[in-house]
């Protein structure tokens, strides 16, 4: 790949450069949290250095100018997903409260007993657990998309769960222990054929390739900044404008009204109706540094190297007798998980971090995939943009010596 300076790159992320247990570190670990390009934190250490100030309150000038950054933050955020507006993109922690907001903004005004919210099997917990909760509150019922043995989800299995009862289809994008790419355009393209809308979970999506919900015309969309590179706390649901009005708030506080008396409260347009208290202002900036880092790259050229590394791995990782790959090759991004025979995940994991190579093992908060699959667990090596295939060597080899030490043949 001619236009990708990978050193360049590698030299953008200080973490990269240490050594663990003396051998340089090969971090394969990107779908648990991304490592941090220096000018993301530039950005939050200027932030603190020269603007610390709350939000949308004060009358000086640091309010002012914190305020401006964060509201420039949120349409760096609204480009970078093509949204129609910026009032489409709130702030929230992650997309585990991007999910639960809308999960708790449904209970009640649109949920009735015996209404259906659709799943699938594949799911992180952070999207399954929200609608077990709103189910039991509300008497709904949880339907689950099956799998099929290419991994990815079937349209014809989701039309056969659609009823006159499903209020929303929540899927992810891409499968945080598979990699699978589901076809989240034709997916929203059925369910709103039939007036039902889509929530995607594109945590495992936005830092891999171009995600425009725009053209998916998805309903809701939710990421986290620190798998995109940006600090922890921070995240983002994108909403489309027609539901913003109908949605009640999920959470009560400050910032998120026009005026409060002790009996009634009138809340503030879109999104700060859905911002109660102080955000993580200081997220906010660091994400967008994260985008634009991104897009001094450009995504297309991040998602070609990543399918590059990520192919190289998934051959690699084949040749060796007596490894499992889940999931299919094609239309794979980020992750691959994998067992070796006779081998216990967490113990191979142990060995590989001694050589250096930083893998995540176990069920990866996706139980329901693993009792799918039958297992307990599964070595999970995933990819960000400054991964190489020299790294992918070595987990190769470290899972060579797992095996001289693991395996009774
Ligand atoms: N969904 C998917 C697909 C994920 O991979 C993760 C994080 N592993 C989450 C949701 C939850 O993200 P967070 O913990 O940042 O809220």
């Amino acid at each position: 790949n001619q236009d990708f300076n990978i050193e360049k790159i590698r030299q953008d992320f200080p973490i990269l450069s240490q050594q663990v247990y003396g051998k340089p570190l090969a971090y394969l670990d990107n779908a648990a949290t991304t490592q941090k390009p220096r000018s993301v934190l530039d950005a939050i250490t200027d932030y603190y250095t020269t603007t610390n100030s709350n939000i949308h309150r004060g009358t000086h000038a640091l309010s002012e100018k914190a305020s401006g950054a964060y509201e420039t933050a949120r349409k760096t955020v609204r480009h970078f997903l093509n949204a129609d507006q910026p009032e489409e993109i709130i702030f929230t922690s992650g997309t585990t409260a991007s999910i639960n907001l809308v999960a708790g903004s449904f209970t009640d005004k649109f949920v009735s007993p015996g209404d259906e919210i659709i799943i699938s099997q594949m799911e992180h917990h952070s999207n399954l657990v929200p609608w077990q909760i709103l189910c039991k509150k509300t008497g709904a019922i949880l339907k689950t998309i099956p799998l099929q043995d290419s991994s990815a989800l079937s349209l014809n299995a989701i039309e056969e769960l659609i009823s006159d009862k499903t209020k929303l289809i929540a899927v992810t994008y891409v499968s945080n222990v598979l990699g699978t790419t589901n076809p989240i355009k034709r997916i929203v393209d059925l369910a709103h054929s039939h007036g039902k809308p889509v929530l995607v979970d594109a945590a495992q999506a936005v830092q891999h390739m171009p995600v425009d919900v725009h053209e998916l015309d998805c309903d809701f969309l939710a990421f986290s900044g620190h798998k995109i590179y940006a600090g922890t706390g921070i995240g983002v649901l994108y909403a489309k404008s027609k539901w913003l009005e109908s949605i009640p708030p999920w959470k009560g506080g400050g910032g998120m009204i026009n005026s409060v008396s002790i009996r009634k409260t009138f809340y503030a347009d879109p999104p700060l109706k859905f911002e109660a208290g102080t955000p993580n202002i200081a997220g906010a900036i660091s994400l967008a540094a994260a985008i634009d880092y991104i897009q001094s790259i450009g995504i297309e050229k991040i998602a070609a190297h990543e399918a590059e590394v990520l192919n190289y791995m998934h051959d690699k990782l084949s040749s060796l007798p007596g490894l499992t790959i889940y999931g299919s090759k094609s239309n794979r991004h980020g992750a691959i998980s994998f067992n070796l025979e006779d081998v216990d995940n967490y113990d191979a994991g142990l060995i590989l971090d001694k050589m250096g190579v930083a893998v995540r093992t176990g069920t990866h908060c996706a139980e329901p995939l693993m009792q799918h699959y039958g297992i307990t667990g599964t070595i999970r090596a995933s990819i960000g943009m400054y991964n190489t295939k020299e790294e992918v060597d070595r987990l190769y080899e470290g899972l060579k010596k797992v095996q001289a030490m693991l395996q009774l043949t």
